[in-house]
């Protein structure tokens, strides 16, 4: 399926749950989500309908998102069910609060890779950024899963918490085998509140190492991919605000609502929910809605991450 501009829209981010465990500081705060329930969450069949109408009009990779998508218990019925279907670029993207039964059917399960998010290595600015004391918990479930799983770490750059953890994370995705992305704080619902504050771009980190160079794109990524000969590593960027990827971008979102977004940025969607009795119709709403996806994203938006899937 192709947009306005020609872009050939191949990856859809499903988000299947709002629902979260963690309260991180720049996405979903206490007092934003009062309400932790599944209601208006897209039931199974209809994720399953929304995955087949995006298969048919071409969609090649899938991501899994929210919220926390290891919350909803039918996460691995979906992974089968999308798999079956012949998308086998699957992955997801997860804090990694995971215990060992979880780990274990993530292991056996179809998903190509997993992004664990991990902004710092020190247990208490973990506690303080998280809202909870999971450190060794992710750990755990980053050293289980690299050894069977294609991992990549997401740390979210903050000048007072992380941005003298650069190194530290580095060397800590080298010693595990995986590599780290260093993610621009994006000014995105409560991430607004602490932007000013917070905001680190990734070429600020670029000017921390003495030799590094660009390597040519390894897959479609929004990531721009460094070897950093001080660590003898590779290490990505994604820098959403510095050097947004606009004119590349080849991806879609729906919400676990099932509101389907051109892009992160956007307040507006089409709510998939109304379509959903006929596949067809389905499918022919989705391709007449993503014609109208914008050259460029909007500066800012008060839509919340973990709302919308990160
Ligand atoms: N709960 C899962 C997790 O944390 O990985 C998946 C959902 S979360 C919204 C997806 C990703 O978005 C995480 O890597 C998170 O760090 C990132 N994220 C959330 N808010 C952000 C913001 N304002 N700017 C940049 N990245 C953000
Ligand atoms: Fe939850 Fe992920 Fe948002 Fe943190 S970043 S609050 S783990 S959805």
């Amino acid at each position: 399926m192709r947009d306005g501009f020609f872009r050939e829209i191949e990856y859809l981010r499903l988000s299947i749950t709002e629902r979260c465990n963690f309260f991180c500081r720049y996405c979903r705060t206490r007092d934003v989500c009062a309400c932790d329930t599944d209601a208006g969450e897209l039931t199974k069949q209809d994720v399953f309908r929304i995955i087949s109408a995006f298969k048919k009009l071409g969609i090649k990779k899938l991501r899994l998102t929210g919220g926390e998508p290891f919350l909803r218990n039918d996460v691995f019925d979906i992974i089968d069910f999308a798999y079956d279907l012949g998308i086998q670029n699957i992955n997801v993207t997860t804090n990694g609060f995971l215990h060992d039964d979880c780990i274990q059917r993530i292991i056996e399960s179809r998903l190509s890779g997993v992004n664990i998010s991990l902004d710092t290595l020190d247990r208490q600015k973990y506690r303080e950024l998280t809202g909870v004391d999971g450190l060794d918990v992710v750990v755990n479930a980053i050293q289980t899963l690299s050894r069977v799983k294609r991992v990549k770490l997401n740390a979210v750059l903050l000048k007072t918490v992380n941005f003298d953890e650069v190194e530290d994370l580095i060397l800590f995705a080298k010693s595990n085998n995986v590599v780290v992305r260093f993610i621009e704080l994006m000014p995105i619902g409560v991430a607004n509140r602490i932007f000013e504050k917070e905001f680190v771009s990734t070429h600020d980190v670029l000017k921390k190492f003495k030799d590094f160079q660009r390597i040519d794109d390894r897959e479609k990524s929004v990531a721009k991919y460094y070897y950093i000969k001080d660590f003898d590593s590779v290490v990505g960027f994604i820098n959403a605000i510095s050097d947004h990827f606009c004119s590349r971008c080849n991806k879609v979102r729906v919400s676990s609502k099932g509101i389907l977004y051109n892009c992160l940025f956007d307040e507006d969607g089409l709510d998939l929910k109304e379509h959903l009795s006929s596949e067809d119709v389905l499918a022919e709403r989705i391709k007449q809605f993503v014609m109208k996806k914008k050259f460029t994203r909007s500066a800012t938006t008060n839509a919340m991450m973990f709302k919308i899937g990160g």
